[in-house]
């Protein structure tokens, strides 16, 4: 294969709630599909992130209790992950995932779990609640919907230089209020959406391969044509 692509799949031995390793599974497949060759590496507890050997980062969800080991390993990854989302490296973040990228989140016992504040979101917790459920979201700017399902305690408020993934057309979304769903800054996309979102939503994940693609390989000129599903 002429094109390779590497992924950092972070934490996945922690964080991978209904199966969210799915989405390198679903981007491997459309890679292999253009002729490229998409290879995924683990990094966890104590290990670096080194910025500049991935094309792509993965971090799912999980429970409140992993995510705190996960919160204080990736303090020591904080800056590398930071200077990779700012140079427009691709990410996906999903559930547990995206509330460590942002500034904390308040687990369901009260207490704080720090992110990395890579993005400007803060989660709060739900009394007793949690969001639980299918869920439909529509992304104006590329006139796309995504579905997913939910399950989540925390509630997301984005900040600045965010957008939402999209605006909730059924479901709670980020806070169950001011109806958004998920964040995107620069190159990276963040969602509540297990799934895994990739494997139900095509679209998305041809869409995070070209962004990915594009930016290792900016001459190149790749498609993926719409009759490969
Ligand atoms: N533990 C977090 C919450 O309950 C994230 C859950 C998840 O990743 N599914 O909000």
């Amino acid at each position: 294969m002429a094109y390779s692509l590497h992924v950092a799949h972070l934490y996945g031995d922690l964080l991978n709630t209904y199966g969210d390793i799915g989405n390198i599974l679903v981007m491997k497949y459309y890679a292999k599909k253009i002729n490229v060759n998409l290879t995924s590496e683990l990094v966890s507890l104590g290990q670096p992130f080194e910025p500049q050997k991935y094309d792509f980062a993965f971090f799912g969800g999980g429970q409140d209790y992993e995510q705190m080991i996960v919160s204080k390993d990736i303090q020591a990854k904080k800056d590398d992950l930071i200077s990779f989302i700012e140079d427009g490296g691709p990410v996906l973040a999903i559930c547990g995932g995206y509330q460590l990228l942002g500034e904390y989140y308040i687990g369901a016992d009260g207490q704080r779990i720090n992110g990395i504040h890579a993005l400007d979101h803060h989660t709060e917790s739900q009394d007793n609640n949690r969001f639980i459920g299918d869920i439909t979201i529509h992304n104006e700017q590329l006139d796309e919907t995504y579905i997913g399902f939910e399950n989540h305690n925390g509630m997301t408020y984005l900040g600045k230089g965010e957008q939402p993934l999209g605006k909730v057309v059924f479901g709670h979304g980020n806070n169950g209020s001011d109806r958004s769903e998920g964040a995107i800054y620069k190159n990276t996309y963040c969602s509540y959406f297990h799934g895994p979102i990739l494997a139900r939503n095509h679209n998305l994940a041809k869409h995070l391969l070209l962004i990915a693609l594009k930016r290792k390989f900016p001459d190149v000129d790749f498609t993926i044509p719409a009759d490969i599903d």
